[in-house]
C-alpha cells in the first residue's frame, strides 16, 4: 500500500478541482488532485462553453486566463424566436457592457492543467478514489486502489455522481432535488459558420436552442419527452426538428459527433461541508444547462475555497472557511432560481389554458419583448444572465 500525505486532497480534475488546485499551489499550500479519468479524456470532454463575466474577471485576476483572453470570442446578445418573430435581447448593453466569453470547457481544463504543472504536482490521472473516510477527524483520507492519502482537508470536486457526497452523514443535510417533466437531447454539430450568439426557440413542438462553441462547431438542444432515448433521434430527424423549431437563419449542419440525452434535473446539497470534507462544483449542486451556469458556479466555489483554505492553513484565519457553505449555498440557490425561471420561459406547460398553446405563446412573446426593452426587468435579466457579479453586491467595472 502506497501512503501519501498532503494538506488538501482534491477529488476530481474538472474546472472546480483544477481552479482550486492552482490557487493553493501558487500560495505554497501542498495539494494533490486525484482524477479517475486519463489526462487525454479530461482534456477532450466537451461540455460547457459560456463563461460569465465574473468568472473571467476572477480567472484573469489569478493569471489563469491567458488562453481564453487570446482565443475566446465575446457575446453580449441572445435571440429568442417565438411565433415567427426573432427578438434580440442586448444583455451586454443592459448590464453596462458585460459579456459572455465563449471558450470550450475542455480548453479551459487543459489550460488549468498546464498552469498547475508549473506551480505544483500535476494531478494523479487514472486513479479512482474509492472512498473518502474519517471526514469528522483531523485527518480525513482518500482511499484508492493500492494507495491511501492522508489530508488536512478533503475537497470533493468529483461531480454529481462522485464518492465525496456519499461521505456525508445520512442525516443533517438538506437536499433540494427536482426532476423536470422533459429531457433535452444535446447535440454537438459541425457547422459551416460559427453561431453568432445564443438562440432560444419557444415552440409548440418543444424548446430548441443553439449555443456557440467554435468556428466550426455548435451545441444544439431539443426538448423531448422525459426518458426519451437518443436512439429515437437519427440525424435526419434531429436536423429537421432543429430547422422547424429554430425557424430562421441557421448555419448549415453537417456531421453530429455527439448526440446524448440529458436527464433534466437539479440538485443542491446543504450544508456544503461536514467536518473536514468540503464539496464544490457539481458535487454540491447540479443545474440543468439552462442559463449556462454549472461551470461558472463550480469556479466561483473554487475561488471562495482557495482564499478560505489559504487563510486557514497559512494565516490561521478560519473565517472565510466558516462562511463557505452559507455563502456558496446561497449563491447556488439564487442561480438555480434564475435557471428555473428561464426553463419556465422556454417550455410550454403540458396542459395549456383555455386559449390553447397559441395564447401561451403570445404571453411568452410579450415576456420576451419586455427583456428586450430598456428598464428594470431587462437590466435584472441581463445582470443575472451574464453573471455580472453586480446582482446583489457592489458594482464593478466591465472588463
Ligand atoms: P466535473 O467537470 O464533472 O468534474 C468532476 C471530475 O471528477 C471528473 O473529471 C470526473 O472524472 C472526476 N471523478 C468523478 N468521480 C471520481 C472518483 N471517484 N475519483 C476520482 N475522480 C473522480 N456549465 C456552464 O457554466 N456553461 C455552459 O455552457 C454549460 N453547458 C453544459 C452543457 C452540457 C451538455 C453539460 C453536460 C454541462 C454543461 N454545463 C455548463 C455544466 C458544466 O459542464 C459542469 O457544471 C462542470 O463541468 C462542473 O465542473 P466540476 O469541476 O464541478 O465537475
Amino acid at each position: 500500500m502506497r501512503r501519501l500525505r498532503t494538506e488538501v486532497g482534491i477529488v476530481g480534475a474538472g474546472p472546480a478541482g483544477l481552479a482550486l488546485a492552482n490557487v493553493l499551489a501558487r500560495a505554497g499550500v501542498d495539494c494533490l488532485v486525484v482524477e479517475r479519468s486519463s489526462r487525454e479524456r479530461v482534456e477532450t470532454r466537451q461540455r460547457a462553453g459560456l463563461l460569465e463575466h465574473r468568472t473571467v474577471r476572477w480567472l484573469r485576476g489569478q493569471g489563469l486566463a491567458d488562453g481564453l483572453l487570446a482565443d475566446a470570442t465575446r457575446h453580449g446578445w441572445c435571440d429568442f424566436r417565438c411565433l415567427g418573430h426573432t427578438v434580440r435581447v442586448d444583455y451586454g448593453a443592459y448590464s453596462g457592457g458585460r459579456e459572455h466569453w465563449v471558450y470550450p470547457q475542455q480548453r479551459l481544463v487543459s489550460d488549468l492543467i498546464g498552469t498547475l504543472e508549473k506551480a505544483g504536482p500535476p494531478p494523479l490521472f487514472s486513479h479512482t478514489v474509492r472512498a473518502v473516510t474519517d471526514v469528522a477527524s483531523r485527518r480525513p483520507r482518500l482511499k484508492c486502489e493500492g494507495m491511501e492519502i492522508e489530508c488536512d482537508y478533503v475537497v470533493g470536486c468529483d461531480g454529481f455522481r462522485g464518492v465525496s457526497r456519499a461521505a456525508l452523514p445520512a442525516t443533517g443535510h438538506r437536499v433540494h432535488n427536482r426532476r423536470y417533466p422533459y429531457d433535452w437531447l444535446t447535440v454537438l454539430a459541425e457547422v459551416d459558420r460559427p453561431a453568432e450568439g445564443v438562440v432560444y426557440a419557444v415552440h409548440p413542438d418543444g424548446f430548441a436552442g443553439m449555443m456557440p462553441r467554435g468556428p466550426r462547431i455548435s451545441r444544439f438542444y431539443l426538448q423531448c419527452p422525459p426518458d426519451d432515448s437518443p436512439d429515437a433521434w437519427p440525424a435526419g430527424r434531429i436536423v429537421k426538428e432543429l430547422r422547424g423549431r429554430l425557424a430562421g437563419a441557421l448555419p448549415t449542419i453537417g456531421a453530429l459527433p455527439e448526440v446524448r440525452m440529458l436527464r433534466m434535473r437539479s440538485s443542491v446539497t446543504e450544508p456544503l461541508s461536514h467536518g473536514r470534507l468540503l464539496l464544490a462544483g457539481d458535487a454540491a449542486h447540479v443545474l440543468t444547462p439552462s442559463g449556462a451556469k454549472g461551470m461558472n458556479l463550480a469556479i466561483a466555489d473554487a475561488a471562495h475555497l482557495g482564499t478560505a483554505l489559504v487563510n486557514r492553513l497559512r494565516h490561521g484565519d478560519g473565517r472565510a472557511l466558516a462562511s463557505y457553505s452559507s455563502a456558496r449555498g446561497a449563491d447556488a440557490r439564487r442561480v438555480l432560481g434564475f435557471s428555473e425561471w428561464l426553463l419556465g420561459l422556454l417550455h410550454l406547460p403540458n396542459e395549456t389554458g383555455a386559449g390553447g398553446p397559441r395564447a401561451e405563446l403570445r404571453e411568452r412573446l410579450a415576456a420576451i419583448r419586455r427583456l428586450a426593452e430598456p428598464g428594470p426587468e431587462s437590466a435584472a435579466f441581463a445582470h443575472r444572465y451574464v453573471g455580472s457579479g453586480a446582482e446583489d453586491g457592489p458594482d464593478d467595472p466591465p472588463g
